[in-house]
């Protein structure tokens, strides 16, 4: 055995890393953090080194990038790029969303494409990761072009997906509109009525309790974190980042189990409703956003008391408890401090890597309950994780089903976070998480040899 051949610390690690992918800030920074914690893990048990798994595992297994060609509604023709990356299949079919926005790109989709390698593990069902998209703005298209964007799409991506496959689902700008015209491609291109997608309508194939599973998910996780520390969610304000899918069922969740939701957000600034979120008023935002998809700012039409804070995110409000779920990098180190002097006591990823590194530091510095988003936001996959159990069975749980089952998966979750994340009595969370899916997905690959 050659040793030379082997970085046996971090920042050697990491500069190989960087060397062999250039220019992708938001990759590194998601490899650098699940790095930091597996290498001492890896440290103790050196036939993960031997193995090279850590450099296997940040490398994709592919990457398809093509080309979308589509007609909008003046007749132009009009190009975006878009990307599957197909991350890791060790332990199940690739399965992570797609993700429509103009920041889309490589760097960006394998982030989020490593990231979901661990969430599908922790979950426990058998599904491998990986992450799609393009560089589309949804934003001011007519419904009509959605349609011929997401056929174009899928006329393309239909070659590198399959229920035994690959099996996307939504993510920032993909929802239950996108799928549905996604699906109808696929179907209509393979003459196959699959569980291709997840996500999908209550009447093709759709589960329950899908589109509401990550915010509550989330919700569910928090409760787990505080109750182990002697400590429950009831009462306690609560700050929410987003609008979209994930951000309006954490706040529904939240409001069921007794939280006080103060704020939400969107790309244009966030609103502060010092009463608190009731469900009558999240019903109004779930009409502006989902079905007239209107801006954030339009509750003040309804509720005039409430306040909008144009261009910044909510962080300086006094919580207990925070809930980023927008978008990466939105809670910075600055930010961290300004919610720690305020009383924070935990917070959790409902989006993907929404708080810089150092800003959980700041975190761990004092002993916050933080929970990154692969254990924190798996509640989503895992419902489509059953989803596709129920296509499979050519069956429909109920609400109540599904539901129990999410609360069941996420116990879990935190549960092994506890079991490998646990220091002097204070629970890492972050340390937890990365090891208890590395381990999955790490010894499925020794099993195979080196492929
Ligand atoms: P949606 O498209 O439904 O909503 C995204 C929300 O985030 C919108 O309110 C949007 O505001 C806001 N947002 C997007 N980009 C930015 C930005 N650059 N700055 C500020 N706000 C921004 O997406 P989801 O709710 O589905 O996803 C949110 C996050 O959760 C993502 O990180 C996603 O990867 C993660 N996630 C989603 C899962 C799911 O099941 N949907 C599962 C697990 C994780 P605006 O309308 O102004 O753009």
């Amino acid at each position: 055995m050659n040793d030379d051949l082997f970085c046996k610390d971090l920042p050697c690690f990491m500069k190989g890393l960087k060397k062999r992918n250039p220019h992708e800030p938001e990759f590194h920074q998601a490899v650098q953090e699940v790095a930091e914690t597996l290498m001492p893990y890896i440290d103790a048990h050196p036939h993960y080194r031997e193995a090279r798994i850590l450099e296997r595992m940040t490398e994709p297994d592919r990457i398809v990038s093509f080309r979308v060609t589509w007609e909008d509604d003046d007749g132009n023709i009009r190009v975006n790029r878009a990307h599957r990356v197909q991350f890791n299949n060790s332990i199940g079919p690739y399965k992570g969303g797609l993700r429509f926005h103009p920041s889309v790109n490589l760097s960006i989709l394998k982030f989020l494409g490593f990231e979901q390698t661990f969430k599908n593990s922790l979950t426990g069902l058998p599904m491998g990761g990986a992450k799609g998209g393009a560089n589309f703005n949804p934003k001011g298209k007519s419904d009509r072009e959605i349609m011929r964007f997401c056929q174009a799409l899928m006329t393309e991506l239909h070659h590198h997906i399959g229920e035994h496959t690959d099996v996307p689902a939504g993510d920032i700008g993909v929802g239950a509109r996108e799928i549905s015209y996604l699906f109808g491609q696929y179907k209509r291109l393979k003459n196959q009525f699959t569980g291709v997608l997840t996500g999908k309508g209550l009447s093709f194939g759709g589960s329950l309790v899908r589109k509401e599973a990550t915010g509550y998910g989330c919700v569910y996780f928090v409760e787990n974190m505080l109750n182990h520390a002697g400590d429950s969610i009831a009462g306690k304000k609560v700050a929410i980042s987003g609008s979209g899918n994930v951000a309006l069922y954490a706040a529904e969740k939240a409001i069921e189990l007794g939280g006080k939701v103060l704020t939400l957000s969107d790309s244009g600034g966030f609103i502060h409703d010092s009463e608190g979120l009731t469900q009558e008023k999240l019903d109004i935002i779930k009409q502006i956003k989902e079905v007239e998809h209107g801006r954030i700012s339009d509750y003040l039409d309804h509720f005039p008391k409430a306040s909008y804070h144009s261009g910044e995110r909510p962080w300086s409000v006094p919580v207990e408890v925070a809930l980023p779920c927008a978008t990466q990098n939105e809670l910075m180190a600055e930010d961290a401090e300004t919610l720690v002097k305020n009383g924070l006591r935990a917070l959790a990823e409902g989006a993907n890597m929404p708080t810089h590194l150092d800003a959980v530091r700041v975190f761990e510095n004092h002993q916050i309950l933080f929970a990154p988003g692969k254990a924190a936001n798996a509640g989503g996959v895992a419902v489509s994780g059953l989803e596709q159990s129920q296509n499979a069975q050519r069956l429909s749980w109920t609400r109540e089903e599904v539901d129990e089952k999410l609360q069941l998966i996420m116990r879990q979750i935190h549960s092994r976070c506890v079991e490998f994340g646990t220091d002097e009595k204070h629970p890492n969370y972050v340390k937890g998480a990365n090891i208890a899916g590395f381990i999955k997905v790490a010894d499925a690959m020794l099993s195979y040899g080196a492929i």
